[in-house]
């Protein structure tokens, strides 16, 4: 059925026993898929399935909903309007904290990867008029006052230097301690479920394939919002990198529903590589990744701002969701072309399931970069793989072949499709276009 191909250097080669040969065009990352492993159960069942008592689902953990006063004070949350609308409210004092449930919060990360002291020292930073402006109003009010003492004695406590229980903290030294909060170029996006509404256990989690299309679609939105707003915050910001760790194997630290968005000084290895091959072939996504995805069949969903494909040349399964769009920037894109976008994604969320750890990865056009580069985002499904064989060979050994994943996606995707689960508009599999050149980020095809 599919072609072989003798040529070591083409992304796929089958060989005649089964065994899938890959090489990333993108990476160069060598895979190996041998034939007899790809049908195992990707996750076992949990181990225990506790009982959830009454109340109990709103305080699992310190993303819940009941526990808002244990993380960082918050940039900005979601609400939902009784007549379904969203909207986002701007720094929630603490005393309006509960005042309103959110449907997603922004919060800092208690402990950031690249610290306000990190761009102060090496960059001359400032705080913004914005975030000093937050800091003043929280600290202005004695329960603010209060939730910041909280927060600065659990983060000294969960670094190793816990402060006595009698020392008083100055509102001088509160406010020096809480500054990087309010600066922060680390934040966290927390959905309002841990586990799905009326669930009776503690293994019924709620992921990103369990909200709503539309719940999904303001998720997007709002993570969005926050990269926009860490741009716009720090001129230092090169990249703002966001991804989503999903479960502990694939590295998150609560089974709650979040995302993670860092602004860092550099555009990153896996980005400025695509910006190199982009200025040897503007096409190269087109070329490389959806027309050779779709000439292998292997694309999964598309509607018309949006495409999916089983990945190859990943060390892990890897599903790749492409903007359509001419734009390449997320937070300036027509918002129907960003909720096309949240639909793809959330349909390969949801035929994932929720128990497959996974990561999500993000990747856009750095601000300063002036070859267009379309917004895409990879999902990796992190289940076991061979170890030891790999650090000696640099070749990978991945479980599930392309051709593998794509089938076991499709076919949950239909079955999610006649659930009504997914978006309607969504063409799966065979449906989806086979033209050339789905993704118009390249400005050179508007001339043909
Ligand atoms: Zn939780």
């Amino acid at each position: 059925m599919h072609a072989f191909s003798s040529a070591p250097s083409a992304p796929l080669t089958r060989l005649p026993d089964g065994t899938v040969k890959q090489i990333n065009p993108f990476t160069g990352t060598h895979v190996w898929t041998v034939p007899g492993r790809g049908n195992r159960p990707l996750t076992p069942p949990p181990a225990t399935d506790e009982v959830l008592e009454e109340g109990e689902r709103t305080r699992m953990c310190a993303f819940c909903q009941d526990n808002y006063a244990l993380t960082p004070p918050e940039k900005a949350r979601v609400v939902r309007d009784t007549d379904g609308s969203w909207h986002t409210i701007v720094g929630v004092s603490a005393d309006d904290m509960h005042a309103t449930v959110a449907e997603f919060r922004r919060i800092p990360n208690l402990f950031e990867i690249l610290s306000f002291d990190f761009w102060s020292a090496n960059y001359g930073s400032h705080m913004s008029d914005d975030a000093i402006a937050h800091l003043n109003a929280y600290l202005s009010t004695s329960s603010g006052i209060e939730h910041c003492r909280a927060i600065v004695r659990t983060k000294m406590a969960a670094s190793g230097t816990p402060l006595p229980t009698d020392h008083q903290i100055s509102l001088d030294e509160l406010r020096e301690q809480v500054r990087p909060f309010f600066a922060s170029g680390h934040d966290v996006i927390v959905g309002r479920r841990h586990v799905v509404d009326g669930a009776h256990y503690a293994s019924q989690l709620a992921s990103s394939g369990t909200l709503s299309v539309d719940e999904h679609r303001a998720y997007i939105a709002f993570t969005i919002e926050g990269m926009k707003d860490i741009y716009l915050s720090n001129p230092w910001v090169r990249y703002v990198a966001v991804f989503q760790n999903w479960l502990r194997p694939a590295g998150a630290s609560f089974d709650h529903l979040h995302k993670q968005l860092v602004g860092i000084d550099e555009h990153g290895v896996s980005t400025q590589r695509e910006v190199n091959l982009l200025h040897h072939n503007p096409n190269s996504f087109n070329d490389l990744a959806v027309n050779y995805a779709a000439q292998q069949k292997l694309l999964i969903a598309a509607n018309d701002h949006a495409v999916a494909f089983a990945g190859f040349g990943h060390r892990y399964p890897t599903v790749e969701v492409y903007s359509r769009s001419s734009c390449t920037e997320p937070w300036t894109m027509d918002p129907d072309e960003r909720d096309g976008m949240a639909d793809v994604l959330h349909a390969v969320h949801a035929a994932t399931g929720p128990t497959v750890p996974c990561n999500e990865e993000w990747h856009h056009t750095p601000l300063d970069v002036d070859t267009p580069m379309p917004w895409h985002i990879n999902i990796k499904w992190r289940v076991s793989t061979v170890a030891g064989f790999e650090g000696g060979t640099k070749i990978y050994i991945n479980t599930i072949d392309p051709w593998t994943l794509r089938e076991r996606v499709v076919s949950e995707l239909m079955r999610l499709r006649h659930e009504g689960a997914i978006a309607e508009d969504l063409l799966i599999g065979n449906e989806c276009p086979r033209t050339p050149n789905m993704l118009r980020y390249n400005p050179f095809l508007t001339r043909v």
